[in-house]
């Protein structure tokens, strides 16, 4: 739930303008405009709150280009919650509505309307036609080449007739549900190896982090609501897209909300037989895993288990790729700005494999990838290890 003005101005006057947050911040790096810092930002939001400044373009801009990415909430010795009063602003303040509000609003809230986006586009790279899409609407540029659309069983029982080590839900997305089944899948094929029972509640909906973003709380709680009702809160609440996974532990406290690398670190994989993979494959680590959840080490101990795999952090992990849900859409050329450091920083390590938690920055980090003709294999970790242990795509 976003804070009411009077806790939004309490939760701001906690910052003691110590700066130690502004070196971290990608946005204050970029345009080295202290309006454009966490704690510029903050000092803004407080003012209009307190009706010191107007609610005009210029406060919102500076808001809109916030990324959300809570590097700054890692840094802060005095933890504030700069999430909240960033959602809170959003929620509050602002005045104009993006396009994309518009057009993703009914894709958000309906899954059938997803999955006639899915089979859409399926459909059209089926006929090559992606180069008339993107003329069409650019926008499709982000468009990974995407599986079949799936209509998801509500279990798939463990593969064990004797060992049963639980029931767990796996919260589905709509952003991975319509573009990355395959992330799904993997996820599905292990559970159900190591001995889990997977639930896919068919109540659950959009996080509702992106309505957030949009300023739009209203909605966002009814996301909150539907998928509190949807999912038992005495199992485990499994999520791919970490992005999904923050908005979730945020708004989803009482649930049992965990990554599925975090779950899968904490099982046991004594009789997993895991073939080899003689290959460096770097970790990029998604903001939400890293600033939110704090479990970004666990993807690396995750893929460490594969026999003689490499496994590097891609250089620069501590600053957002720029992809930010909506942002890479809302926010381009900033977001293009953020995604070339990454392109850089792959590009002197010559990476060919690398996994993302996120499949926000998957899909960012692929658009800026081909727009410079580079090569590089992006999937997400638990696809990594799923195939190492016979996962051929299919369930
Ligand atoms: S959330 Fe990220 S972009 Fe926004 S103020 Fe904090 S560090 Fe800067
Ligand atoms: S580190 Fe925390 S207390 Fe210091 S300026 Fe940033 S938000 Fe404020």
């Amino acid at each position: 739930m976003a804070l009411s003005i009077k806790d939004l101005i309490t939760e701001a006057d906690r910052c003691v303008a110590c700066g130690l947050c502004l070196p971290h911040c990608p946005t204050y790096r970029k345009t080295g405009s202290e309006a454009d810092s966490p704690r510029g930002r903050i000092q803004l939001m407080r003012a209009v709150a307190q009706e010191i400044l107007p609610n005009n373009a210029r406060f919102n801009e500076h808001i809109d280009l916030c990324l959300n990415c809570r590097s700054c909430e890692s840094a802060c010795p005095n933890n504030v919650n700069y999430g909240h009063l960033v959602d809170t602003s959003r929620a509050i303040f602002m005045r104009k509505k993006s396009i994309w509000q518009t057009i993703a609003k009914p894709f958000i809230r309906h899954r059938y309307l997803q999955y006639g986006l899915a089979w859409s586009v399926w459909l059209i790279q089926k006929l090559k036609l992606s180069n008339l899409l993107q003329y069409v609407v650019p926008a499709a540029k982000v468009l990974p080449a995407i599986n079949m659309p799936t209509i998801w069983k509500t279990l798939y029982p463990s593969d064990h007739t004797q060992i049963n080590k639980g029931d767990v839900s796996l919260f589905l997305g709509c952003a991975t549900n319509t573009l990355d089944n395959q992330t799904l899948k993997a996820s599905i094929y292990v559970l159900n190896k190591l001995g889990f029972n997977v639930h896919i509640p068919s109540q659950q909906t959009c996080c509702g982090s992106i309505a957030r973003q949009m300023g739009d709380s209203y909605e966002a709680e009814k996301l909150i609501a539907q998928n509190q009702a949807g999912f038992a809160d005495n199992m485990p609440m499994l999520t791919v897209a970490s992005g999904c996974g923050a908005g979730l532990n945020d708004y989803l406290p009482k649930h049992n909300v965990q990554d599925i690398s975090a779950f899968l670190m904490a099982c046991d994989w004594s009789a997993m037989k895991i073939q080899t993979l003689a290959k460096r494959i770097y970790v990029q680590d998604p903001c939400t895993l890293r600033n939110v959840q704090k479990s970004h080490q666990t993807v690396y101990s995750l893929l460490k288990k594969i026999p003689q795999a490499d496994i590097q952090p891609l250089a620069g992990n501590g600053q957002c790729c720029g992809g930010a849900g909506a942002y890479m859409l809302t926010q381009n050329d900033m977001a293009t700005n953020l995604s070339n450091d990454k392109i850089i920083a792959i590009k002197e390590d010559n990476v060919a494999i690398l996994a993302t938690s996120n499949i926000g920055c998957s899909l960012h980090i692929a658009t800026g990838l081909r727009a410079q003709n580079l090569n590089v294999t992006i999937e997400h970790p638990i696809e990594i290890i799923a195939k190492q242990v016979g996962f051929v795509g299919i369930l």
